[in-house]
């Protein structure tokens, strides 16, 4: 299949992996302009945590709660150079140094701006997904059982984020602008 064929370029390549008719669901969605109207419906309200404090808080209980033996976290921020929505679902570092002789590894968790402007829902999604990859780097089935075992609706959050993605990349305006400065 050549790549002018693949049905998955352009906004709905978030979707790749997913079930056909899935797909076919929000490329319907997409296309008469309905899928944003279901996301806010479905999600009305945005989330309150608006400063890199706010979101060292959240994580911090979430991993207190779940992930209470995996080494601590040196940093937690929201990200504005992980704008582009490549990256957006969030970085999870080891940032390797050398102190006195030894390597000694930062955890850092950064999340794309783009979630600052979103529901609760779906922050919670991207911060269990990189919490979960404190203990399993790959995106393999252990990987996905940490995340659901931590938020049971895991898969469908992702998915639904997932399609606000093509939303946005199909330019789509902010469905959750909240415009206060932190
Ligand atoms: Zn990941």
């Amino acid at each position: 299949m050549s790549r002018s064929d693949d049905p998955l370029i352009g906004p709905l390549r978030y979707l790749r992996g997913y079930p056909a008719p899935l797909v076919a669901e929000v490329r319907t969605l997409l296309a008469d302009g309905s899928l944003a109207q279901r996301l806010l419906k479905k999600y009305p309200a945005p989330h309150a945590v608006r400063n890199d404090t706010a979101l060292y808080d959240y994580v911090g209980e979430l991993k207190a709660r779940h992930l209470r033996n995996a080494a601590p976290l040196a940093k937690v921020a929201w990200d504005g150079k992980l704008a582009s929505i490549h990256n957006a679902l969030g970085t999870h570092t080891r940032v390797a140094r050398v102190q006195g002789g030894k390597i000694t590894t930062r955890r850092e968790i950064r999340i794309a701006n783009l979630f600052r402007d979103a529901p609760p829902e779906f922050l919670r999604m991207i911060v269990v997904h990189e919490l979960a990859h404190l203990k399993e780097p790959e995106h393999d089935k252990a990987f996905y059982q940490l995340c659901c075992r931590i938020e049971p609706d895991y898969h469908q959050l992702e998915f639904d984020v997932r399609a606000w993605l093509c939303c946005i990349d199909a330019g789509g305006a902010a469905l959750w602008q909240t415009g206060t400065a932190p």
